[in-house]
């Protein structure tokens, strides 16, 4: 029968559960053999009781627990041919030739580097001595399957990644805990939220919960955007309004690439309008607690649809990503999407805003 390897990559995301659940169970309801892989690709180029085989109830009540049940890690060696080697050896003695990675753009990219050197690493082995021509041959080609979890929403190829609509309930909830403290007092709260690169987090959440001010990646402020920010601020007190919040995502700039922190817009607050201010910075409390319904119904429904892609790909069958776009669960080439990802940041990193912005228009709020 077809023998199926899950993986879970990078940072853990509300939703990654939820889809490895649905993964083993429409793949063993399609008669294949499932085996997961624990702590990522440390697992998979470890081996031994790293890679164990699963059954239909192993994935019992897991759907709304946050993180991975199967681990995860950062994993220096598989960047390394020698470590991608290993890996290629322990799923080859295990006859698994489909792989399916949960995970962000980087450990996606890393899936494809790996397909594309399989049948290089194959001939290594044989060579070694590690496999014979027979396994060789059983196993010539690598499916691979990708699945986007991430709390930032950064990825092209999916209009929501797995665990960014969970930590956008918890950002509100925090909100919701400081509002009342903040009105009492009537204090000003910078909220720092997570987004390296992305301020999908910081921009919805500062929508949907009425923030004053907001400061994205994505979008730097011209200059004297302080005193602007200020006028606002003020404006809204004298509307009667008990507190003020600022949404800060971690990675946000201005014009001249210099970082906006949340410690510089309470001294700006501070100084202009003498408000009391208070900065929260709400760091892994995004990613933690129950997964939101959303997460788990996208997580179900993306994580079926990626066993049957991996199941149906052949010799002939490219890597594909599975996502989301316009509320339909479609299937896009997995490079395409990293590629888009990667020009996505190096516009961001060129100054490039409108075009990183452009490019990205598919995952953000329009
Ligand atoms: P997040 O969005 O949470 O950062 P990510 O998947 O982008 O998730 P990374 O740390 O970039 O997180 O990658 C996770 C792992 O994937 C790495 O530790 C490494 O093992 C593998 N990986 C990433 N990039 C490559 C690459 N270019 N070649 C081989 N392996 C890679």
């Amino acid at each position: 029968g077809k023998c199926v390897a899950i993986l879970t990559s990078g940072g853990d995301s509300q939703g990654m559960n939820a889809a490895l659940r649905a993964l083993v169970r429409m793949a063993i309801f399609h008669r294949a053999r499932v085996f997961l892989i624990y702590e990522g690709y440390h697992g998979l180029v470890t081996g031994g009781d790293c890679i164990r085989e699963t059954s239909w109830y192993d994935v019992s009540h897991i759907m709304g627990k946050g993180g991975t049940v199967i681990g995860t890690a950062r994993c220096k060696e598989f960047r390394e041919r020698d470590g991608r080697r290993k890996a290629a050896l322990n799923l080859v003695k295990r006859g698994i030739t489909k792989l399916v990675v949960i995970g962000g753009d980087g450990s996606l990219t890393g899936a494809n580097i790996f397909r594309e050197e399989w049948s290089g690493l194959l001939d290594e082995l044989c060579t070694l001595g590690d496999i014979d021509e027979q396994e060789q041959a059983v196993c010539s080609h690598l499916n691979i399957v990708g699945l986007v979890g991430s709390i930032d929403n950064d990825m092209c190829g999916t209009d929501m990644t797995l665990g960014a609509d969970s930590a956008l309930h918890r950002i509100l909830e925090a909100v919701d805990a400081i509002t009342s403290t903040a009105s009492s007092h009537q204090r000003s709260f910078v909220l720092e939220v997570m987004g390296r690169h992305c301020g999908y987090l910081a921009l919805v959440s500062a929508l949907a919960c009425m923030a004053d001010w907001c400061l994205i990646p994505e979008s730097p402020p011209t200059d004297g955007w302080e005193e602007k920010m200020c006028c606002q601020l003020s404006q809204s007190r004298k509307a009667g309004r008990r507190m003020n919040l600022i949404i800060v995502a971690e990675g946000a700039v201005d014009r001249h690439s210099k970082p906006i922190t949340s410690q510089y817009v309470k001294g700006v607050i501070e100084k202009e309008l003498g408000h009391d201010t208070r900065i929260t910075v709400l760091g892994h409390v995004q990613r933690g607690g129950a997964t939101s319904a959303y997460d788990r119904v996208i997580g179900c429904r993306v994580g079926a649809e990626a066993a049957i892609a991996v199941l149906e790909a052949d010799s002939t069958t490219e890597p594909v990503l599975v996502g989301l776009q316009g509320n339909k669960v479609v299937r896009s080439p997995l490079m395409e999407c990293v590629r888009k990802t990667q020009a996505v940041s190096s516009a961001m990193k060129a100054g490039d805003f409108k075009n990183a912005l452009a490019m990205r228009a598919g995952s953000f709020v329009r």
